[in-house]
C-alpha cells in the first residue's frame, strides 16, 4: 500500500448532530412563550431601530448569512414578509416549498431539515400544517429555528406584529413594555378560534401586558373548554355586546382547509358575527379594526370596513416586515451572544 497517496481529507460536511439540552437554539423562536415582557420589548425597538436605518447600512448585518424558508403551507404576507426582512439585512434567502420539491416525493421533515443545514442554512423559517413541527426540526437540526405557523398552534411573529400595530394605533408606537402597558384596552378576537394558530399566539401574548382579551364566535368554532385558556380572557358569545366594550377588533378567517368536516351555516355566521359597516359605526366608531389575511371580503369583514378608515390590516402587514427583521437577526445573533 502506498501511503503517500492517501489524500488529505478535509472537512467538507457539517459535523453530526450533538445530543443537546432543550432549548436548542437561544435564536429560535417556537412560541410566544418563549419570550419575556424584556425580550418583547427588545424586539419592538430593535424593529424600529432597523426599519429606520440606512438601508445600506443595514445590509451588512448579516450579509451572504444563508436563511431557509420551508413553507409546506400556502402563504403570501409572513412568507414575502420574512423574506424581505431577511434581504433587507442583506442575507441570501432560499425557499422550499412542498410543492416544488423533494417533499412530493415523500422526504421527512427531518431529512430536508438536514439537508438545508447541510446547504449551509443557518437558520430555517418553518410554516408546517402539523401543529409542533417547529419543535421537531428544531430539535434534529439545532439550527435556530423561526416558527412562521405550525398548524393550529402558533404564530408567533404574527402576535408581535399584531403588538406593534395595536401599540401605534393606542399607545403612540410606544415600544417599551410591561403589565400595565395595555390596562385597560379590550381586544375581542372573532370567529374561526378554534383553529387559528394566529388567536392562540394573541391569547398568550396580549394578556400579559395587561391588556382583557374577549373571544367570541359560535361553539363549533370556540368550543366551553377554550374559555379555560389563561388569566386574562374570556368568552362573550353576543359579538355586539363584545364589540360595544372594544378599543380594538381582530377579525378572523374560516379555516376551511382545517374545518374536517365541520357543518357551519355561513348565513347564520354572517348574521351574527360578520364586521359590516353598520355594526362598527354603531358599536364601536373608534375601535382598531384587524385582521392577519387573507380576508375572505364579504364573510368575516364586509368590503367596506375593511377598506374603511378603522382598519389597520394593511399597517399590520407593513410592520410584518419590520418585526420580522428584528426577529431574523436575533435568530443569527443570539446563537453568537451578540443580542
Ligand atoms: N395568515 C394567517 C395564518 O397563516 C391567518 C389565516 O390564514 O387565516 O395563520
Amino acid at each position: 500500500m502506498n501511503a503517500t497517496a492517501a489524500p488529505i481529507r478535509r472537512q467538507i460536511h457539517p459535523p453530526p448532530v450533538p445530543p443537546s439540552p432543550f432549548p436548542y437554539n437561544p435564536g429560535s423562536m417556537l412560541s410566544v412563550q418563549d419570550l419575556n415582557l424584556e425580550a418583547v420589548g427588545y424586539l419592538l425597538s430593535r424593529a424600529t431601530e432597523l426599519e429606520g436605518m440606512d438601508p445600506l447600512v443595514r445590509d451588512r448585518i448579516l450579509l451572504k448569512r444563508r436563511i431557509a424558508l420551508l413553507f409546506y403551507e400556502s402563504s403570501t404576507r409572513t412568507r414575502t414578509s420574512f423574506e424581505l426582512a431577511a434581504k433587507a439585512l442583506g442575507a441570501d434567502t432560499t425557499l422550499v416549498s412542498s410543492l416544488s420539491s423533494s417533499i412530493e416525493k415523500g422526504e421527512s421533515l427531518k431529512d430536508t431539515g438536514l439537508t438545508l443545514r447541510a446547504l449551509g442554512a443557518e437558520a430555517i423559517i418553518l410554516r408546517h400544517n402539523s401543529s409542533g413541527a417547529p419543535w421537531l426540526l428544531e430539535q434534529c437540526t439545532h439550527l435556530p429555528v423561526l416558527n412562521a405557523g405550525d398548524g393550529m398552534h402558533e404564530h408567533p411573529t404574527q402576535a408581535l406584529l399584531d403588538l406593534r400595530t395595536i401599540l401605534q394605533r393606542l399607545r403612540h408606537g410606544a415600544d417599551q413594555v410591561d403589565a400595565g402597558t395595555l390596562a385597560g384596552v379590550t381586544i375581542t378576537i372573532v370567529g374561526d378560534i378554534l383553529h387559528s394558530r394566529v388567536a392562540r399566539s394573541n391569547m398568550l401574548l396580549l394578556p400579559r401586558l395587561g391588556a382583557e382579551v374577549l373571544v367570541c364566535g359560535p361553539t363549533q368554532l370556540l368550543p366551553e373548554v377554550t374559555a379555560t385558556m389563561g388569566p386574562g380572557i374570556r368568552i362573550e358569545r353576543d359579538f355586539d355586546a363584545a364589540l360595544r366594550r372594544s378599543q380594538v377588533v381582530m377579525m378572523l378567517r374560516i379555516q376551511a382547509e382545517r374545518l374536517a368536516g365541520l357543518q357551519l351555516d355561513l348565513e347564520e355566521y354572517k348574521a351574527d358575527y360578520q364586521l359590516t359597516g353598520q355594526r362598527l359605526a354603531s358599536l364601536a366608531p373608534e375601535a382598531v379594526v384587524m385582521h392577519p389575511g387573507p380576508i375572505i371580503r364579504g364573510l368575516e369583514v364586509t368590503a367596506g370596513v375593511a377598506d374603511g378608515p378603522q382598519s389597520a390590516i394593511l399597517d399590520q402587514v407593513s410592520n410584518g416586515v419590520a418585526i420580522r427583521m428584528a426577529v431574523v437577526e436575533r435568530a443569527l445573533l443570539a446563537q453568537e451572544g451578540r443580542v
